[in-house]
């Protein structure tokens, strides 16, 4: 399908090309010195100790339950409004998972109160996810953990460059887990960026990065060792050079990118905020957002199904951010599962436009065109 608009772009063009065909004419392929300086220039960005860059957001989510020693009869609370990765990494560890509700249908992040009513004597960890880029209400969160001795992970793979309080995304909890795939505001393809202020955890991730190994390749190539020992079951979440070279052109562009997408998203808002049949959520304006997603909410009059269609049919790529996870089959498997009434209402009715930072005037106009006609046509007659 060749969308008139699509959902998402990448910002890409001769700087990437040439920092690619760099790292391929440097003859050294994996981490190393590119890999290096993406890190200290994403800690540098963010304000934070330690950046270490990962195979994904997927292992930088296990890597973070493992860092914090979460296990078998632990419990993690998280959110079920989001991507099933921020789940799985909790069951990777085979730790119980007991899921929060949203704030409301304004505010799409996980709410506080849910948080605090979901704790038990086995809760060790709260996992949150900055939906669509904006922060969950970390003051209120932190305050909670801290009453509870509860460590916080920051699901932060759509804020990158988001921030509350003049701090970022990622530096409020104990670890902060980012994505650089594809259609994420900061793009490698596949590629990931876990971040801490605490050394201890730290010096784990690094270890657990690859195979539990005391000195890499990279070290062993410089001469710094010469042979090394295993002291941890490790895996292999290793990043490579191409997409640290990618990487660090695209972290060049995060600023100027989140800003395009904040106006795109203002326009939005100004365009569509009095239409009848949807609502824009406006996340409390907390903060700064980088504005990944576009997120609409369709009147319970209107009917989803048609709505999309109609779009799909002018050539208008949308999403649905997301099905809740608690809903999916594996999460249904052996237990209750919960009622979370604001994530299923509002799961029920979400539908995400096209947002990116490429995108021209036209297409946004055509976007807007699309929206009203599908609109009318979904609604009841
Ligand atoms: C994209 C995404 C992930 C997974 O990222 P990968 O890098 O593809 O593993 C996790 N959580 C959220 C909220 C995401 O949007």
């Amino acid at each position: 399908m060749q969308w008139r608009v699509p959902l998402s772009d990448l910002d890409y063009g001769t700087e990437e090309k040439d920092a690619a065909c760099e790292v391929i004419d440097s003859r050294w392929l994996t981490m190393g010195g590119v890999t290096q300086r993406f890190e200290e220039a994403f800690a540098a960005y963010l304000g934070i100790d330690y950046a270490i860059a990962v195979s994904s957001a997927t292992a930088a989510l296990h890597l973070a339950n493992l860092a914090l020693g979460i296990g078998s009869g632990d419990e993690v609370i998280a959110p079920s409004l989001t991507f099933v990765a921020t789940a799985n990494a909790v069951r990777y560890m085979s730790a119980s998972l007991i899921f929060a509700d949203i704030s409301g249908e304004n505010d799409l992040c996980v709410a506080p109160e849910s948080i605090r009513a979901a704790i038990t004597p086995r809760t060790k960890a709260i996992t949150v996810m900055h939906y669509g880029g904006y922060l969950c209400d970390m003051p209120a969160i932190l305050e909670i953990a801290e009453e509870h001795a509860l460590a916080v992970i920051e699901d932060a793979a759509h804020a990158p460059g988001a921030e509350l309080d003049g701090r970022k995304a990622s530096t409020w909890g104990d670890i902060g887990c980012f994505s650089l795939f594809a259609n994420k505001n900061l793009a490698t393809g596949e590629g990931g960026m876990i971040v801490t202020d605490r050394q201890d955890l730290a010096d784990r991730i690094r270890l657990l990065r690859s195979h539990g190994m005391t000195s890499l390749t990279w070290d062993r190539h410089l001469g710094h060792a010469d042979s090394y020992d295993v002291v941890a079951l490790g895996y292999n979440y290793r990043i490579d050079e191409i997409r640290s070279a990618l990487g660090l052109v695209q972290l060049g562009k995060l600023e100027t990118n989140n800003g395009l997408r904040r106006s795109l998203g203002e326009r939005y808002r100004a365009e569509l905020g009095d239409v009848e049949g949807l609502s824009l959520p406006d996340f409390s304006n907390r903060g700064v957002s980088a504005a990944h997603l576009l997120p609409v909410l369709l009147a319970p009059s209107v009917s989803r199904k048609t709505f999309i269609e109609a779009m799909h049919a002018r050539g208008i790529q949308t999403s649905i951010h997301y099905p809740p996870v608690h809903q999916f089959t594996y999460y249904r498997q052996g237990g209750s599962t919960p009622h979370l009434p604001l994530t299923e209402e509002v799961a029920s009715r979400e539908v995400t436009l096209p947002l990116f930072p490429t995108m021209t005037d036209a297409q946004l106009k055509s976007v807007l065109t699309e929206v009203k006609t599908a609109l009318r046509g979904a609604a009841p007659q």
